[in-house]
């Protein structure tokens, strides 16, 4: 198989047959690691990510790394130019990122399991795209070692798998304590739990009414379906959880990416993406004494209230429930401007701002979107694997 065949899922690959696909920003000691970016095309990590040695220690090989927005920054999966992404059920299409070739390999049934990187939706919008499960953790719950930064108070390993069994094993391979991570210091253990009866769902008006009206019809469809009874609310202010993201991750991406200077650490900075490029110059914008105040320090109070709010909301309610991503998958080429980009994300970056564990089920071309609170996920999983099955 070549490289750029399949879909362009993979950026690099072996010859041994492997059940697992790791994308590639995530290190795995023997591959390169390029981000999906030229500045890194010829790095190899003298390190492999914590997360993947878990799965390593039970058994799983890794056949290859792949492709995704370049530095995870996306959500076409087509960001890059080091492969050509494409959408295994309609190659005119975008695959979704920036998990993109990830959720390819596992679509086109090159491997049994995949990982990637979620930080506001890069494993949920991919597998809404090509219509498989995609799973957040909450944040702490995985290790981040050897995941490459992209905004580190955001970022996740997350998982793409056929079904949520698939997620299950995975995610419970990968957690725990880590202390290479302090943030994992209050991982909790995965284990089977009372499933979906009983729990108490709602969503948002708002981000209903943000859908194409096929997608709103098709996530009510589901729901009477799987007999859900789902309240709906007024939550006017979500539409705010994509600047108040956005300015927390152009921030905190500036800083990451300070590292590759072209000296010590990568190649030419000119070999930068228009999308990376953006986000670096904006995120040194927001960060500059002069302007923080004004940008930076109003996203973090702002994050904050997010996360007191919903903190209310899970003590009255156990999941929010809402479509993963607001319409099909979009043709190549179709966006071309990145605010449309990133109003795509309304419906995935509220996990991210409350740290809360979010997965993506397939339905009939959508995605259907469970969240819970952070460290939730065990009651997650198991009320996902009841829904799979009654979808
Ligand atoms: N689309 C979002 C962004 O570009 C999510 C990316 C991600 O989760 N890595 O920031």
């Amino acid at each position: 198989m070549t490289l750029k065949d399949r879909h362009g899922a993979f950026i690099s690959l072996t010859d041994t047959p492997g059940e697992l696909a790791v994308k590639d920003n995530i290190c795995v000691q023997g591959f390169m690691c390029t981000a999906s970016s030229k500045l890194l095309e010829n790095y190899e990590p003298p390190y492999t990510a914590t997360a993947v040695q878990k799965l390593q220690k039970q058994g799983l090989t890794v056949m290859g790394k792949t492709s995704c927005d370049e530095f995870a920054c996306g959500s076409t999966g087509t960001h890059t130019s080091l492969a050509n992404p494409r959408n295994p059920l309609d190659e005119k299409r975008v695959p979704g990122g920036s998990s993109s070739g990830s959720a390819i390999a596992v679509k086109d049934g090159l491997v049994r399991y995949a990982i990637g990187s979620d930080t506001g939706g890069s494993v949920r919008c991919p597998a809404t795209f090509c219509q498989i499960v995609g799973y957040r953790p909450s944040y702490g719950q995985i290790s981040r070692y050897g995941l490459m930064d992209m905004c580190m108070s955001f970022d996740t390993i997350g998982t793409l798998t056929r079904n949520v069994d698939d997620a299950i094993y995975l995610i419970t391979g990968m957690s725990g304590k880590d202390d290479k991570d302090l943030t994992t210091m209050n991982s909790v253990d995965v284990k089977e739990t009372p499933g979906l009866a009983g729990k108490r769902l709602v969503a948002f008006r708002q981000i209903l009414e943000s859908c194409d009206p096929g997608i709103r019809e098709k996530f009510n469809e589901a729901t009477e379906k799987a007999k859900l009874h789902v309240d709906v609310i007024d939550f006017p202010e979500i539409h705010k959880s994509i600047p108040t993201y956005y300015m927390i991750v152009f921030a905190e991406f500036a800083s990451a990416m300070q590292r590759f200077d072209g000296k010590f650490f990568g190649k030419n900075r000119e070999l930068l993406g228009q999308e990376v490029k953006r986000r670096i110059l904006l995120g040194t914008f927001i960060s500059q004494k002069e302007n923080k105040d004004k940008w930076y320090t109003q996203a973090i109070n702002a994050r904050k209230w997010f996360q007191q709010k919903f903190e209310a909301m899970f003590a009255k309610y156990d999941f929010v429930i809402n479509p993963t991503m607001p319409s099909p998958a979009p043709l190549v080429g179709e966006i071309t401007d990145p605010i449309t980009e990133y109003s795509m994300d309304l419906g995935t970056i509220f996990p991210s701002l409350m740290m809360g564990p979010s997965i993506s089920l397939p339905y009939q071309g959508m995605g259907i979107q469970l969240t819970g609170k952070r460290f939730s996920d065990s009651a997650l999983l198991y009320s996902a694997r009841d829904l799979e099955g009654a979808l």
